[in-house]
């Protein structure tokens, strides 16, 4: 199958600025704010997943279909997952880089089933909310890199992460995030 073009644009940008496309202005959301924010996108996606029957379907040949996006955003909240658990229990760690367009193809994302994934997504994100719900505020100023070198706070780290789940929403449903 074609794959979509690799998705090498750094959204570390998205801290501090409103995103045009998905509405996001992830930089004003508190930690509270992310954790709630978080639980209700999980919801929404396991509506798109388990209520659309043509979830596997591509809208066009090089673009992802609902499927596909949704077990992106499943792989990445159980990533996001280890990595706050490294930032709270390493110094400064370093995250290892991830393929996410390999992900996809060595997941054999296209040809998974809905409902499972739905499922899957239900509790990584409910081991993720619980885990943000539990922060203490001398938590928040920890740090983490990335492997190219962009650094976060956990706090920044929330907002990032909420808002690569929220933005995938929108590729799927072209509706902006309320404010
Ligand atoms: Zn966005």
């Amino acid at each position: 199958m074609e794959q979509p073009p690799p998705d090498t644009k750094d959204w570390t940008w998205t801290i501090q600025l409103r995103c045009p496309e998905c509405g996001l202005e992830a930089g004003t959301i508190d930690v509270p704010g992310v954790a709630d924010r978080l639980e209700a996108a999980a919801v929404e996606w396991v509506q798109i997943l388990t209520q659309n029957p043509a979830a596997d379907r591509r809208p066009s040949p090089r673009i992802w279909s609902p499927l596909e996006y949704g077990a992106h955003v499943r792989d990445a909240i159980e990533l996001y997952d280890a990595r706050l658990v490294m930032m709270l229990i390493e110094d400064t760690p370093t995250f290892k880089n991830w393929d996410q367009d390999e992900a996809a193809i060595v997941g054999d994302y296209a040809r998974l089933d809905p409902d499972r994934v739905a499922e899957e997504i239900a509790g990584y994100s409910a081991t993720l909310v619980a885990r943000i719900r539990a922060l203490e505020d001398s938590q928040l100023d920890r740090r983490g890199t990335r492997s190219d070198g962009a650094e976060f706070t956990v706090r920044t780290f929330l907002q990032y992460l909420l808002h690569d789940i929220v933005h995938h929403l929108w590729d799927v449903t072209g509706q902006q995030a309320e404010v």
